[in-house]
């Protein structure tokens, strides 16, 4: 069997290590348009869930990632200068670098070529393999080049937001809100190293114009953040890795399989940042096409099989995960609430999170909000 596949991020890699650890005379080709320490962006997110599925699936690589990861447990929401912490919410960030470092090392020591700096525009390039997987991340080219093929649906949501780093070491997955004469600004940070936290920075566009980022230098842009976040970045700057203002793509398609090709990760679905959920999902999704291939060896029929298990799966977190992110679009109307009931808006935005839940995770915060909130309603 010979796979080709286009994209060496999470999704790529991680399929290819679970093929060819498990099937070593499988010809596995990555091609990636990139060099191998080109990638840009900070640290990413896992739940405590996926990291058993990767110990599950990959001891090895799993290993690796867990002794370069960093933990917490906790959420803290800041607002009005207050910081609520809820706990019981484990989560691990690492390096998207050191990440795929690590994948792309499993790799090559299971054999699996990756071609770097190779970019696959065009489907007649791997047509004769036997199974195409098309990963090329939330900008694909290929689900572009053949819309008939998966019949995407895109929507560019409202809101900006931008991607930095900083030394300022956040110990929960932080949620900051901070609000200047230009509007509301909410921040997602968490450490991914010792060193290191991601920084996220997200407004809505009539708060964005108003600042005048649209005429802004990146230094200016950062300069001006650092000041609206200043209490909370205790005087590290914001660091700046061709870091610039995007607009959320939300990506679903109608099909994920089309003859011998099939499309997953960021390219086949996205789901909002504020759940932190991507590259989860893109190895969850690496996962659950390796089960299926392994148990129905006609490939087209083990393709029906991925998408028709895994497609409603991930579909259920897009809806968590669309409500997280249409609470994020209003926020300016949220900012009259306490720190604790906007401590508990945000924890049950995506419905997921149910109030008895939350309970089990936090009985102290839970009690504490029925006490304060719901008793003197
Ligand atoms: C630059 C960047 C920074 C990010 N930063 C963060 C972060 O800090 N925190 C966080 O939680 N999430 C972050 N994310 C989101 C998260 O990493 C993604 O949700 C996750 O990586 C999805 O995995 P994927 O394998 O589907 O796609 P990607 O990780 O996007 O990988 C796709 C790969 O395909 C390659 N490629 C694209 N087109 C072609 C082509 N035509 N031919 C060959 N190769 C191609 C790309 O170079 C890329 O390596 C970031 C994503 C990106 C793209």
């Amino acid at each position: 069997m010979r796979i080709s596949i286009i994209g060496g991020g999470p999704a790529g890699l991680y399929f290819a290590i679970l093929a060819k650890k498990n099937f070593p005379n499988w010809i596995i080709e990555v091609a990636e348009r990139n060099g191998p320490n080109d990638t840009f962006g900070w640290g990413v997110v896992f739940s405590d869930r996926t990291l058993q599925y990767l110990e599950e699936y990959d001891k090895i690589s799993h290993d690796e990632i867990v002794r370069q990861f960093e933990t917490w447990e906790n959420v803290d929401v800041v607002h009005c200068d207050e910081r609520v912490t809820i706990g019981g919410n484990k989560f691990s960030g690492i390096s998207r670098l050191v990440m795929l470092n690590i994948l792309q090392a499993r790799c090559e020591e299971l054999g699996v070529s990756i071609q770097y700096h190779k970019e696959i525009t065009d489907l007649n390039a791997v047509k004769t393999s036997d199974l195409i997987i098309v990963a090329d991340g939330v900008n694909s080219i290929i689900r572009r080049s053949y819309p008939s093929y998966f019949e995407p649906e895109l929507s560019s949501r409202s809101n900006k937001y931008i991607w930095f780093g900083t030394h300022k070491l956040f110990h929960a997955l932080t949620l900051t809100f901070r609000e200047n004469e230009a509007g509301v600004f909410a921040s997602h940070s968490y450490k991914f190293n010792k060193t290191t936290s991601t920084f996220v920075v997200e407004c809505d566009p009539e708060t964005w114009e108003k600042a005048g980022f649209a005429s802004m230098t990146e230094d200016e842009t950062r300069a001006y953040l650092e000041k609206v976040f200043e209490k909370d970045l205790s005087g590290n700057p914001l660091l700046s890795n061709r870091s610039m203002w995007i607009n959320f793509l939300l990506v679903k398609n109608r099909h994920w399989v089309h003859d011998n090709i099939v499309i997953m990760g960021d390219a086949a679905h996205t789901a909002h940042f504020s759940i932190g959920s991507g590259t989860k999902l893109a190895l969850e999704d690496a996962i659950a096409l390796f089960k299926e291939l392994k148990t129905e060896p006609e490939v087209k029929l083990a393709l029906v099989n991925y998408e028709s298990n895994r497609k409603p799966k991930v579909e259920e977190y897009q809806q968590f995960a669309y409500d997280s992110l249409v609470l994020f679009e209003n926020l300016p109307r949220y900012m009259d609430l306490t720190p604790l009931e906007m401590a508990y808006k945000m924890m049950t935005r995506s419905k997921k999170l149910t109030h008895e839940k939350l309970r089990q995770r936090d009985p102290e915060f839970v009690a504490n909000y029925e006490k304060v909130v719901l008793a003197s309603k």
